[in-house]
């Protein structure tokens, strides 16, 4: 099956993930999904294919090379976005894309072209699979899922030699509770590749080190007409702790390699007030001034105010996967060699975000992550490149058959 038949199957299942729910995984339908590949991939031959009591998709291709060569993990996330809905997409494929804007939804004006999104520039000639502008496309990760399968497609019906894959499909990466359960020990890989990114030639190995920061800020409410001396406002108080953070370490004045505080919630009156900060560095030194920033404030102000004004709670959410994919290096250098062997000119980007390969990662799965050819996540105007879906398809049967050597 070809990969964009395979994409369009896919897209057809509503799989958004929920992080206001408490089950596993977070919403039941992923399972339809789940159980859908489980079924494909019986039929194309793949071993021991099982979804588990998690919600997670496994199944492997063993060796069929008397070769001592490493397991190779390939991982892609079934589920799409909160930020739109992925129930009943619709999608159309622009062929031969000539650079003018593409109506996505005509009765509701919805348009994109090159102006707004840079990326469609270098699609011109291209095959582009759109939206039909009122729901996301699920190109994040449906398409990962397509090209995985598709190169193990080819790989068994050619009988191709290869050493052991392992394949796993993960619920609940958008909410991230991906590699929650996920079994290492059971996949069996020395390393593996998350496929979840956009650009086809780009290897990531970087992302943020991430921290939360929770404040919680206990006032004195006092009737304001006889509170002079005795109030705290805890909402003041806010304003002093936030005022008091680096301006410039803000997710609207930052880029690349810069780190950043941000604010994403705040609330309370004048008794009791809560902050919630998230805190993104790659830089792990960076990261933890950053941190002690925090700490610094949150102690200035406890001596300025009554004591345990401000409590302070500061947690790790992950880490850079870099300084641990850095100590052995073979995990990239065999993606750049096979993208140079099928002429794409390789490029790495430091990740803005986290994913589930860091966490894989420093659960002992070195796990860069590869592209699909989506673009536009988690929104209205996503779309993929067919041409790059066979792209990254072929690059996944260069990674395999260059494992041997
Ligand atoms: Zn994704």
């Amino acid at each position: 099956m070809k990969v964009q038949d395979r994409f369009l199957k896919y897209v057809a299942f509503d799989t958004q993930s929920d992080s206001a729910s408490t089950t596993t995984p977070s919403t039941l339908k992923q399972l339809k999904l789940a159980e859908y590949l489980v079924s494909e991939m019986k039929e194309l031959g793949i071993q021991d294919a099982h979804v588990d009591e998690f919600g997670i998709v496994y199944g492997n291709i063993p060796s069929n090379v008397d070769k001592e060569c490493a397991d190779i993990g390939f991982i892609a996330h079934m589920d799409t976005a909160e930020d739109m809905s992925g129930k009943n997409v619709n999608p159309s494929i622009i062929k031969n894309y000539d650079g003018s804007r593409i109506v996505l939804n005509k009765e509701l004006a919805i348009s994109m072209g090159v102006e707004e999104f840079e990326s469609l520039r270098n699609k011109i000639g291209e095959d582009l699979i759109v939206t039909d502008g009122t729901t996301l496309l699920g190109a994040d990760d449906k398409a990962g899922i397509a090209e995985i399968l598709t190169m193990a497609e080819i790989i068994l019906k050619e009988n191709r030699p290869h050493g052991n894959i392992r394949i796993a499909f993960t619920p609940d990466e958008e909410v991230g509770r991906g590699p929650d359960h996920f079994d290492v020990e059971k996949f069996h890989a020395d390393f593996a590749y998350t496929v979840d990114g956009g650009e086809v030639d780009s290897v990531d190995y970087e992302n943020f080190n991430a921290a939360d920061a929770n404040i919680q800020i206990q006032g004195l409410s006092i009737h304001p007409g006889s509170a002079k001396g005795k109030m705290i406002n805890a909402l003041h108080v806010a304003m002093e702790f936030h005022s008091m953070l680096p301006v410039n370490q803000n997710p609207a004045y930052t880029e690349g390699y810069e780190g950043f505080n941000h604010l994403c919630d705040l609330h309370g009156e004048c008794e009791h007030a809560v902050m919630s900060y998230i805190i993104r560095n790659h830089d792990e030194q960076l990261f933890e001034k950053q941190k002690e920033d925090f700490r610094r404030i949150a102690d200035y102000l406890n001596q300025k105010y009554p004591k345990d004004t401000i409590r302070l709670e500061i947690k790790d959410s992950y880490a850079n996967m870099r300084s641990i994919i850095e100590k052995d290096m073979r995990v990239v250098d065999l993606v750049k060699k096979s993208m140079k062997d099928i002429g794409i000119h390789p490029s790495s980007h430091a990740i803005r975000g986290g994913t589930d390969g860091a966490r894989l990662t420093y659960q002992g799965l070195p796990c860069p992550n590869l592209g699909t050819g989506g673009y536009n996540f988690h929104g209205k105007y996503e779309y993929a490149s067919i041409q790059e879906m066979e792209k990254s398809v072929e690059l996944l049967l260069k990674i395999v058959e260059n494992n041997l050597s």
